[in-house]
């Protein structure tokens, strides 16, 4: 049986991330959202949003403090130890105990910006778990269309890692008819992760790690 696991990019949303939790729960699906720091404290709306996804079982993870520049890209790189921190000490108690932390891929490429040095350090040394992603539909530039790219990944991967995004103009206009999609063509949907999309796990590094941290290879 094939495997899909969905995460949430980018909210907390007041607007957007409630009606991507009603669909969830309709549906009964468990899925991870990660947030980011400042929109987290942006008020009690938001942090609203995040608390009723933590009750209803959804993991929380970490997306970086400010959402501004891929890690890797940082200059100065130390400030990739603020972008990690801040988030942290912001999703408060509600965190998953894995640290689950997604760096901004702008774009959602994989390769050397996502991490630096410093960040790499804060990571491992912080047991922290980075959780890539194997799919990316593209539903924040094509609310319609993402949903076909969507199901071409999850038949084509054996398990399925999917971005998608609680803001405005994103996947919620056809999340319902995805989901509705997935249990008919019965794909088991899991909260957890597949393990290659993991290069850093409790604060252990995987090789692959390498790939995603600025500096460490000269591309071929
Ligand atoms: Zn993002």
């Amino acid at each position: 049986m094939k495997r899909v696991t969905l995460t949430f990019d980018n909210g907390p949303d007041p607007d957007t991330t409630p009606v991507v939790l009603d669909i969830l729960e309709r549906h009964g699906i468990l899925a991870t959202f990660f947030l980011v720091g400042e929109k987290l404290r942006a008020g009690p709306d938001a942090q609203a949003c995040a608390q009723r996804a933590a009750d209803a079982g959804h993991w929380l993870g970490n997306h970086t403090d400010t959402h501004g520049t891929p890690l890797g890209l940082l200059d100065p790189p130390d400030g990739a130890r603020a972008e990690i921190i801040r988030a942290q000490f912001s999703l408060g108690t509600a965190v998953h105990d894995d640290k689950l932390f997604r760096p901004f891929g702008g774009g959602g490429k994989l390769g050397p910006h996502l991490l630096n040095e410093t960040a790499y350090e804060v990571l491992t040394r912080g047991g922290y778990t980075c959780v890539l992603w194997n799919s990316i539909p593209r539903d924040w530039d094509d609310p319609v269309g993402w949903l076909e790219r969507a199901q071409a990944h999850c038949l084509d991967l054996d398990w399925a890692l999917v971005v998608l995004h609680d803001i405005p103009g994103a996947c919620a206009e056809r999340l319902d008819e995805f989901l509705t999609w997935l249990k008919a063509e019965d794909f088991e949907i899991r909260q957890d992760f597949p393990d290659d999309c993991l290069p850093i796990k409790c604060g252990v590094a995987s090789p692959a790690a390498d790939d995603m941290v600025a500096g460490r290879h000269t591309p071929v």
